[in-house]
């Protein structure tokens, strides 16, 4: 694997760069507080491309590698997880899904405008009583004629208040576990389907985040994403390479613990020296350093594997289980780099901590990913 980037991943990353420091960094500690990042955000999105990578042109996607996508997913993550996740779900786990798993009609009507960020999509898998346990959901689409008809309530679905189609996953028949749940394409306006904002999260707090209640939603048959009955399979599918993107905005919020920890130890003085001269502190400072290579490097060869056609799901479980592992510690090392300041929020480490958190529970929580590893590793399932 070559770890030079070629002239167009490094134009990208620039671009994402540039992009963070005019639109997202000016604003992080705006949006945090108001529990609300500014919906303007998903079209500039779109109008860089940033929607559409990986995506075909054909569709109005922006083309373009997987490494490309982990370098603006982990730019975005540096400046802001909650924007971060805004493309990781409508990209990463619901457009390219669409991309692989749906009609050509599927396609037509809803990739050009998931890609340019007129629409956003979210990703309905999680219920309040199965979430590591997600094949044993049990909301249930029945089917009425032409039609089927949904019921039943989904938990901490992010971009929930945003999205204007959710990817929902249901049971379709009475068989237990996985094999009887299908994937909808469900437009968030229909009928019967109730939003409501999850307030108070640790963090990502501008992120919007949401419990979906589904009350006799009627939708064609056409709404059905691939065959019925597939819908776990297409979920984990989708998981498999949201995992990537979640370690690659693990990566940004280590890089810039790292970042703000070395400009920190500069500037501060105690015992008429900068911290910076201190070892202990430079130990902190190593540690996050060596979190942020090795997690870039498991990172990036989840990239190289997927666009080589190659298999790539624990690959991608050890990336996510490191990478969000790491951003935990690094954004907690640098907050011990900033003594008290870190505590406060007008100093950004504390948010990072905040907002790494919760990366070693969503797509897959650090324990799953070490069962899924282990199933690899001994051929022997422990679900
Ligand atoms: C901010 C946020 C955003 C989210 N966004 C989305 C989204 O967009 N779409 C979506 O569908 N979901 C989303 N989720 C849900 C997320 O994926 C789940 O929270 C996660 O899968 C864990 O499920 P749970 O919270 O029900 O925990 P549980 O599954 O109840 O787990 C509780 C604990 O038990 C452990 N555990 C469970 N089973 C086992 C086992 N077999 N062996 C060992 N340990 C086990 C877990 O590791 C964990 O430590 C989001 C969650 C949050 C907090």
């Amino acid at each position: 694997m070559n770890l030079e980037l070629s002239e167009e991943q490094a134009a990208v990353q620039q671009l994402a760069e540039e992009f963070v420091e005019r639109e997202i960094t000016p604003h992080v500690i705006e949006w945090d507080r108001a529990e609300n990042v500014d919906k303007s955000i998903v079209k500039k999105l779109g109008a860089l491309g940033f929607l559409g990578l990986t995506v075909d042109e054909e569709y109005g996607g922006s083309g373009g590698d997987h490494l490309a996508y982990c370098l603006v997913t982990e730019e975005l993550g540096r400046g802001d997880s909650s924007v971060r996740g805004i493309v990781s779900v409508s990209l990463g786990l619901v457009t390219k899904t669409i991309a692989s798993w749906g009609s050509e009609e599927q396609k037509r009507a809803w990739l050009p405008r998931l890609t340019s960020g007129d629409v956003i999509g979210c990703f309905g898998l999680t219920e309040p009583g199965t979430g590591s346990d997600a094949g044993n959901l049990v909301t249930k689409a029945v089917r009425d004629g032409d039609d089927y008809v949904i019921d039943g309530t989904k938990m901490f679905i992010t971009n929930g208040t945003w999205a204007d189609v959710v990817l929902l996953f249901a049971r379709t028949n009475d068989t237990p576990g996985h094999r009887g749940v299908s994937a909808f394409l469900v437009p968030t306006d229909t009928p019967g389907l109730t939003r409501r904002t999850i307030h108070g999260k640790l963090g990502l707090r501008g992120q919007a985040t949401a419990e979906l209640v589904l009350e006799g939603v009627r939708v064609p048959a056409a709404a059905l994403l691939g065959p019925e009955g597939k819908g776990f399979s297409i979920a984990m599918s989708a998981l498999a390479k949201g995992r990537m993107s979640v370690a690659a905005g693990c990566v940004g919020i280590a890089q810039a613990a790292l970042d703000a920890a070395v400009k920190y130890a500069g500037e501060r003085e105690q015992f008429g020296r900068s911290i910076a001269h201190y070892q202990l502190v430079q130990e902190l400072i190593s540690d996050i350093s060596v979190d942020v290579d090795a997690a870039r490097l498991l990172t990036w060869r989840v990239a190289d594997l997927i666009d080589r056609g190659r298999d790539f799901a624990t690959a991608a479980s050890k990336a996510k289980l490191f990478a969000s592992e790491a951003a935990v510690r690094a954004a907690n090392n640098a907050l011990q780099v900033f003594g008290g300041y870190g505590y406060i929020d007008e100093y950004p480490v504390g948010k990072l901590l905040r907002d790494a958190r919760v990366m070693t529970l969503y797509e897959g929580t650090s324990q799953i990913q070490k069962l899924i590893i282990g199933r690899a590793e001994t051929g022997i399932s422990a679900f």
